[in-house]
């Protein structure tokens, strides 16, 4: 087992649960577990079905992600194909001879496929050496991703007494948990629940002002990076596309209402490297296995905590830092719950009413980000700072804003709760506007209170004071601002109020986790190279190596084979294959900079 995990996969150790996964397979014993994005669940049927005799069914809903995987096995010297609808009747009656005569280890099929009389009478003259039912979720009805083809999979353990049967997924809640389980009827299964922790994402949340510049100041500092940006609607992922491109930035975008082709050549060349940014909607990143994404910005509101928690978790699968920003404003608010209230099934928009607020409540207040997150799946952080969350790395700080409260809320009983926030605003600052002066605000006490701070600071406090529960906003096309029970408190001085504030300095970024300390100038050559090996065989760059195996050949500069063999991912085949390419280059590298570096 740990051969095949060095010499095939190029790992020096397994990552968390891989082991016991593994080694439940080779004893033969069914296996269900749920592990995040970039946990590294590939390993877990693969490396069993390199070591068991006969071939490893896989059985995966996506046929994009089939062709990636396959290529990602073959890239390590394992024998492996797929059938699905995407092939020519030839390509895949070769598969099949393949298939018959052993000469298989890992075959993905789609659901489809599997319930096929056809097909079923060939796997009867196959040895199998497991099942493997990918993406097990869609199972079942209760998750957001059924498909009903996947009931057929219930068969598996029938079919097939005799055969391990291992579901993976990224996505379960318990319930789905227990869907699955009884669906699927496996026997006496190993569960594994991996932790949903992602330590190498860093969280943020900026306050949303200007979104255009923030984006680009997000960008400039992750420039030449591969990141995702997530908007809702095809309008905004259109303009935010082309106001990058303007900027000079290559980015694409990705929505539903663009042509199939247009989608599919602009989500390839993402996966290929040939631009940094796509700006999508909600419709991208199923199906997308590109390991390097260094980054994922939401700038708009995620629909629930576990989208949120799916689409940042496209970041980082290879394990090297990557950051997740949303960009949030009060202000985005009524638009997301106009479009709730707007759904015609109650229950349905119940829970969309939930899942909003609790998207609100992350996003607003003050408790580390990963805490949060992880609470949402039932899952209880052990530490008291994450190290990698806006929040502990103490980009914010806590104020007292009592005082400045008090002034927002008095101007508001002062008026009678007949004003919007921008009138209040105006009052605290003393404006001297028409509106103010027509209705003589500017002889109320509170006119002019706020001076010191300018508007900006104001309608924040106001967003502050709705998000705590101190005020709310009347319904209709002029929202005035209300009192809540809490300002009552708040201006008798029976409660205090704080509020987050970004500290000025690191306004607009956050502080990724460093990675390792490598070679940058290193680095960048050995990502031209691998760009240009994975053009001419025709897959994505990060088969060929992911970021963190160029990360690691910067930071150790190996000269020869044996140490190239001992950077993360580099295994025999890759070795051979690639090997002499990236070591020349080390090589040349080296010597030209023999002065300065420090030499393996
Ligand atoms: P998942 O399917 O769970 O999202 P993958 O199987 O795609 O995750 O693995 C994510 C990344 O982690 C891949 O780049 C893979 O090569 C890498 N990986 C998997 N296992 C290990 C390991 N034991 N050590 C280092 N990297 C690993
Ligand atoms: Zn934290």
């Amino acid at each position: 087992m740990f051969n095949i995990l060095r010499k095939v996969f190029g790992f020096r150790e397994f990552r968390p649960n891989q082991e016991s996964v593994v080694r439940a397979i080779l004893d033969k014993r069914d296996v269900f577990a749920v592990m995040p994005t970039g946990g590294g669940k590939s390993l877990c049927y693969q490396l069993p079905a390199v070591l068991l005799p006969g071939t490893c069914m896989v059985i995966s809903p996506l046929i994009a992600l089939m062709k990636d995987q396959v290529d990602g096995a073959r890239s390590n010297g394992i024998s492996a194909a797929f059938l699905n609808s995407s092939q020519t009747s030839g390509e895949r009656e070769e598969v099949m001879h393949h298939l018959l005569a052993g000469k298989l280890d890992l075959l993905y099929v789609a659901p489809e496929r599997f319930i096929l009389s056809d097909f079923r009478e060939t796997l009867s003259r196959v040895r199998l050496s497991m099942a493997v039912i990918d993406e097990a979720h869609c199972i079942s009805e209760w998750g957001h991703d059924f498909r009903p083809d996947y009931l057929s999979l219930s068969a598996l353990v029938t079919l097939f007494p005799d055969t391990p049967v291992a579901a993976f997924t990224a996505t379960a809640t318990t319930r789905v948990q227990q869907d699955i389980l009884d669906k699927l009827a496996l026997r006496n299964p190993l569960i594994i629940r991996a932790s949903f922790d992602r330590p190498n994402l860093t969280y943020g949340v900026l306050y949303k002002e200007h979104p255009d510049v923030q984006l680009l100041s997000l960008l400039k500092s992750n420039f030449g990076k591969a990141g995702i940006i997530y908007r809702t609607s095809r309008k905004s992922v259109n303009d935010t596309a082309a106001m990058l491109q303007k900027k000079g930035f290559r980015a694409v975008p990705y929505h539903a209402g663009l042509s199939d082709e247009n989608r599919k050549n602009n989500q390839e060349s993402f996966i290929r490297d040939e631009v940094d940014v796509i700006v999508a909607t909600i419709a991208f990143g199923m199906g997308i296995d590109k390991s390097n994404i260094r980054f994922v910005i939401h700038a708009d509101l995620p629909k629930s905590i576990e989208n949120y928690y799916q689409e940042t978790g496209r970041a980082g699968r290879d394990g090297e830092p990557a950051e997740c920003t949303l960009l949030f404003a009060q202000g985005d608010i009524p638009k997301v719950r106009f479009f709730i209230d707007s759904i015609i099934d109650e229950e349905e928009r119940e829970r969309s009413r939930v899942a909003l607020s609790k998207v609100i409540a992350f996003a607003s207040t003050s408790v580390c980000r990963r805490r949060t997150l992880l609470d949402y799946f039932g899952e209880h952080y052990p530490h008291d700072n994450c190290n990698s969350c806006d929040i502990c790395l103490g980009s914010r700080e806590v104020v007292d804003c009592t005082l400045e409260a008090q002034m927002v809320l008095s101007a508001i009983v002062r008026t009678e709760e007949r004003f919007g926030a921008t009138h209040i605003t105006d009052i605290v600052t003393g404006s001297r506007n028409q509106k103010i002066l027509e209705f003589g605000h500017d002889r109320l006490r509170t006119y002019g209170v706020g001076k010191e701070h300018d508007k900006k600071y104001w309608r924040r406090l106001i967003d502050e004071l709705l998000a705590q529960k101190v005020i709310t906003k009347s319904d209709g096309l002029y929202p005035t601002l209300l009192l809540l029970p809490k300002a009552v408190r708040i201006l008798r001085h029976d409660e205090h109020i704080e509020m987050v504030r970004v500290l000025e300095k690191k306004k607009g970024q956050l502080l990724p986790k460093a990675s390792e300390p490598y070679d940058q100038q290193l680095f960048e050559l050995l990502r031209s190279l691998r760009k240009q090996i994975a053009d001419e065989q025709g897959i994505p760059p990060y088969v060929v190596f992911s970021d963190r195996t160029l990360h690691d050949m910067s930071t150790r500069f190996p000269r020869t084979a044996e140490s190239m063999l001992t950077v993360s991912g580099v295994g025999e085949v890759k070795l051979e294959r690639y090997g002499r390419q990236f070591l020349r280059l080390i090589d040349r590298y080296c010597s030209d900079h023999v002065d300065s570096k420090i030499i393996q």
